[in-house]
């Protein structure tokens, strides 16, 4: 089974487009897991929705910006300007699509026998896995000997085996391969919508289950057409700047 990630989309439409092209382009897949916050920070938030539940067979989780969006949530958690974007968003949604939102599960949601997904984490969807610590509270709560999450969306990948929880190496460039071994793994495939850490391209992974590999990808998209998005809607100009430089 080959399982397309995404996560973090942000409702950067232009980004998912990119990613998905590229995908059934270059990297087929059979089942699409999509880990939370497709809404939030940028201009398209219907369009993404549209297209994501068009999306036959898809395995949806929900994110924080997906909950405030969609009522569930109050945005006191959010700094001004993510504040400021879920409040348009919610103001923009059309009310199938904040139904739609509003009843995308918790994670985290067992995939198959081998695989997991969550938000933040799979203690709590809001928490955010940024480093060894944070992974080994995560661990004790894993089900599955790997666990894919989003949130931060900073590409990591975590591994636990009897010396401990440790950071695996550093995922970067075009193409970044994890061949799963008798360890767990935590796994972040990056955000296609609002890359941070520092290259700008849309990020996205691809699980092989025959060949037990999980690869975190990039790809470019067109950049100035989402900050036009983003801009168009009035949002906060740090917004469409931040997609340039992917921080
Ligand atoms: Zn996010």
């Amino acid at each position: 089974m080959r399982y397309l990630v995404l996560s973090d989309i942000h409702a950067n439409l232009q980004a998912l487009e990119a990613t998905l092209e590229a995908a059934d382009a270059q990297h087929p897949w059979d089942v699409l897991l999509v880990l939370g916050d497709l809404v939030g920070y940028g201009g398209d938030p219907n369009a993404v929705v549209d297209r994501v539940r068009a999306l036959a067979g898809a395995l949806v989780i929900r994110g924080n910006h997906d909950k405030v969006a969609a009522g569930l949530m109050e945005a006191t958690s959010f700094n001004p300007l993510a504040r400021h974007a879920v409040e348009w968003t919610a103001a923009e949604l059309t009310d199938t699509n904040r139904e739609w939102l509003a009843a995308l599960p918790e994670g985290p949601t067992l995939v198959d026998e081998g695989i997991e997904i969550c938000h933040g984490a799979p203690f709590d969807e809001d928490a955010y896995l940024l480093g060894a610590s944070d992974a080994g509270l995560a661990f004790a709560t894993v089900e599955r000997p790997l666990c894919l999450f989003g949130h931060t969306h900073l590409p990591a990948v975590f591994r636990h085996d009897q010396t401990g929880v440790y950071a695996a190496g550093s995922p970067k460039g075009d193409a970044y391969q994890v061949s799963l071994d008798e360890g767990r793994y935590l796994v972040n495939c990056g955000a296609v919508g609002q890359p941070r850490d520092g290259d700008p391209r849309a990020a996205f992974g691809l699980v092989n289950t025959d060949e037990q590999t999980v690869t975190i990808l990039r790809v470019p998209y067109p950049v100035r057409a989402a900050q036009d998005r983003i801009l168009a809607a009035g949002l906060p100009e740090r917004l469409a700047q931040r997609l340039a430089v992917g921080r």
